[in-house]
């Protein structure tokens, strides 16, 4: 639960940079055009005059700021597009037609930045609607033209704005066309590195797991008792241990049968869980023998722990399914001693586990 509140957090952080990145490249883009323009303008190219120009700039950056903002907050987060791009791939070709109409001697060189727009919002666009916006600009720089044409009509060529409006629809289709194919070969990218990570999880899954009960298996369970050795030697956090062992199982196996064994391991796991404090953790060292590791725990904490779960497991009747009426169990419990071995740990549980089996069976003890 925990690490999936982890993952999601993690993916949205990673949204969040790349909303970022989005943003500083758009206002690359439209900086790159404003200096363009500016330049067009002192040159005597922009048919615009200088109150007008400087409106037209204000509200262009008023805008991209306000976009700038909506990334930055992350208030979009939730949209299934949060980066905005068809909105913001609009705003740049009405932005650029508008610029296009005022420049005539150089008209196709002010809206070429529009591919460079198109290239961006390429990575979050599908196909059909990075070509249905080529299209639309297309008919954007159409009608841009048109306009132009009726107002400055003498001073125009009609060939040359043709062949010009020509290549700017079908350099858009390309983008387009191309884009579309590096935004598949994303989602499929995507797609392969989220089958990894599964893959990778239930790989991990199968390594700690224990086939027959789905319990944590032996290797994990050292790897928690390191774990916990290292948390108690370096911050005094103490820990406790109760190795399990069902009694004489060997002879109830042979009498009922394996698989009949196999039912009672399974039952036993499920048993224990189902009784556990939040923290600790159960697992199965192999055959019939299981261990419970107690965080927090001392000696006789971990005694009252294993006591209650015997008297629970000894509650379990099986004489409804062909086997003895109960099958009990042994415990021995040991708690961490600083600066002793896993191994150590391990061996006074077991010896604490021999007292048991020798006083009788059916009992937890100390070593
Ligand atoms: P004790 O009371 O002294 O613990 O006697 P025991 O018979 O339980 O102990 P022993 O170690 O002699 O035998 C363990 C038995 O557990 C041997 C085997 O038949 C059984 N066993 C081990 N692994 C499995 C398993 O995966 N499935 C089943 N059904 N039985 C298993
Ligand atoms: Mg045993
Ligand atoms: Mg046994």
């Amino acid at each position: 639960m925990n690490q999936d509140l982890h993952q999601a957090e993690k993916l949205t952080l990673s949204e969040k940079r790349l909303m970022q990145r989005h943003s500083r490249s758009a206002m690359a883009i439209m900086a790159m055009h404003t200096l363009l323009c500016v330049v067009y303008f002192q040159l005597g190219y922009m048919h615009i005059a200088l109150p007008e120009a400087l409106v037209l700039v204000s509200l262009i950056w008023i805008s991209l700021l306000a976009y700038q903002l909506l990334m930055a907050t992350g208030v979009t987060l939730n949209l299934r597009e949060p980066s905005l791009s068809l909105p913001l791939i609009l705003y740049f070709t009405g932005v650029f037609m508008v610029s296009g109409y005022y420049v005539d001697e150089f008209r196709l060189s002010v809206v070429t930045l529009f591919f460079a727009a198109l290239l961006m919002v390429s990575f979050r666009l599908s196909g059909k609607v990075m070509i249905a916006v080529a299209f639309l600009a297309s008919a954007a720089y159409a009608l841009m033209l048109w306009v132009a044409l009726m107002d400055r009509w003498v001073q125009l060529s009609l060939s040359v704005e043709l062949l010009q409006w020509l290549v700017f629809a079908m350099i858009s289709v390309s983008f387009a066309v191309t884009g579309g194919g590096v935004n598949r070969l994303r989602n499929a990218l995507a797609e392969k590195n989220r089958e990894l990570a599964n893959a990778v999880e239930k790989v991990r899954e199968m390594a700690i797991r224990d086939d027959l009960t789905g319990l944590f298996n032996r290797r994990h369970l050292l790897e928690i008792l390191e774990r916990q050795r290292a948390l108690s030697d370096g911050k005094g956090v103490p820990f406790a241990v109760c190795y399990v062992d069902l009694d004489h199982f060997k002879k109830i196996n042979d009498r009922h049968g394996h698989d009949w064994g196999d039912r009672v391991l399974r039952q036993f796991s499920e048993l224990a869980l189902s009784g556990m404090r939040d923290g600790d953790y159960f697992g199965r060292l192999g055959g019939e023998e299981f261990l419970l590791v107690l965080p927090q725990s001392d000696a006789h904490g971990a005694l009252l722990v294993a006591e209650r779960l015997r008297q629970r497991w000894r509650e379990q009747r099986f004489d409804a399914q062909g086997g003895p009426a109960t099958v009990s169990l042994s415990v021995g419990v040991a708690d961490y001693r600083d600066g002793e071995s896993v191994d150590e740990l391990l061996n006074r549980a077991d010896q604490g586990l021999y007292k048991a089996k020798s006083g009788g069976r059916d009992q937890s003890q100390v070593a």
